[in-house]
């Protein structure tokens, strides 16, 4: 009798745990923002080997984490530009085919919506390419063919620096009469009319408020905000306003979610200063030493596991920012776009690229449909690339 009533208790849970991992497993699981190309394998890491205590990638754990497709972001920093931010893109994207060529049998480069699906299919990562950051064209409309016929799908027409065609939202927002023009100069939709042209998906993540409205009622097909949050939960610059998220929903477009705790939590800014002004002195040694942001973060976090920890946006504060974008602009216009290998703190839970499935449990948790939750986890994604990808007029 009392093993039957344990059995009736536990049972439901096995059943639940099940269902999610289950429906996970089968989910065509899409992140569009992962960082790991500029800031481990551009430092001579190898993503196919394991990379655990390094970084939050590499291909055995997006195995594992149940993810099918991932975009490589292709980014340099603002002290490349002319004569050099091109050709550093071009050798990350160089280094994603050698990685490919090295492990034919765990992931498949994809420049179309059919490989994709034949790639998740043979139980490959599909691995895409997107650009962080106009300034990598140089100004020049031929990179930009260039990086398309490379396998490039899409572009951030900026990073936190503004091109001489395209504000970004830190210039917009810190250098308020400095930056001229604001927005999108013509060159600037230009480049959004070739990029609509190639099936380049123009990416609005980063950019500044004139950028985004400019681009928005310029741009022929739907956008994509490859990886970026709601301002109203958490107010920094390069997070969506309210008209922001109802604007992409009606464009078509999607927003996917960065998992950033800065980006996710208002509180996270004030908690990160006093963190670091209570660790100062070892701060500014390693600082000396010339270590990199992730190794600092590696070595504070072990060192302060439980002050590190309490950092760390709760997982429901990234549920709340995915029910929002819901309830503004629909389930049809919401993903995942983690940022990882490209933040120190994702909310707590979310370790690495294992962690994907968490979110389908929460997703499950707060009464998402099935068919709602595999749209979110990368149906919404997938339809807008095939919109940027399909009926292109010849070049
Ligand atoms: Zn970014």
């Amino acid at each position: 009798m009392r093993i039957v009533w344990i059995l009736a208790t536990i049972l439901p849970l096995f059943t639940t745990a099940q269902s999610w991992q289950k429906l996970h497993d089968k989910a065509v699981v899409v992140d569009t923002h992962n960082d790991v190309l500029s800031s481990a394998t551009m430092n001579g890491l190898d993503i196919g080997t394991d990379l655990k205590g390094k970084t939050h990638s590499d291909l055995a754990r997006f195995r594992k984490g149940g993810v099918d497709v991932q975009v490589f972001s292709i980014f340099c920093d603002d002290r490349y530009g002319v004569g050099s931010a091109f050709w550093r893109a071009i050798q990350e994207i160089d280094s994603l085919y050698a990685i490919a060529a090295r492990n034919p049998d765990r992931m498949q480069i994809v420049t179309s919506p059919a490989e994709l699906e034949q790639a998740v299919k043979r139980h490959r990562l599909a691995a895409m390419m997107g650009v962080e950051g106009g300034h990598m064209i140089e100004d020049n409309m031929d990179y930009l063919d260039s990086l398309y016929r490379r396998g490039v799908r899409y572009m951030t027409l900026t990073w936190n620096n503004s091109t001489s065609w395209a504000t970004s939202a830190m210039d917009e927002t810190n250098r308020a009469f400095t930056v001229t023009p604001y927005g999108l100069t013509e060159k600037g939709k230009e480049i959004v009319r070739r990029m609509n042209r190639l099936g380049m998906m123009v990416d609005l993540s980063h950019v500044g408020e004139r950028t985004f409205w400019d681009a928005i009622h310029t741009t022929g097909r739907p956008v994509l905000v490859s990886h970026s949050s709601v301002y109203a939960l958490c107010p920094v610059p390069r997070n969506l306003k309210d008209s922001q998220i109802r604007a992409v929903g009606l464009n078509g477009g999607v927003i996917m979610v960065n998992f950033y705790s800065g980006f996710l939590d208002s509180a996270y800014g004030r908690k990160l200063q006093a963190f670091l002004t209570r660790h100062k002195p070892e701060l500014d040694s390693m600082a000396a030493a010339k270590a990199t942001s992730y190794a600092v973060n590696e070595f504070l976090s072990k060192k302060y596991p439980e002050e590190a920890d309490s950092l760390r946006a709760p997982l429901s504060l990234l549920m709340d920012h995915i029910d929002y974008i819901v309830k503004l602009a629909g389930i049809d216009h919401v993903g995942l776009g983690s940022d990882f290998d490209g933040i120190e703190s994702p909310p707590r839970g979310l370790d690495d690229v294992t962690s994907y499935p968490l979110v389908t449990r929460e997703l499950t948790k707060r009464g998402y449909s099935n068919k709602d939750i595999e749209k979110v986890l990368g149906g919404n994604f997938i339809r807008v690339y095939k919109a940027n990808a399909i009926n292109l007029p010849p070049l």
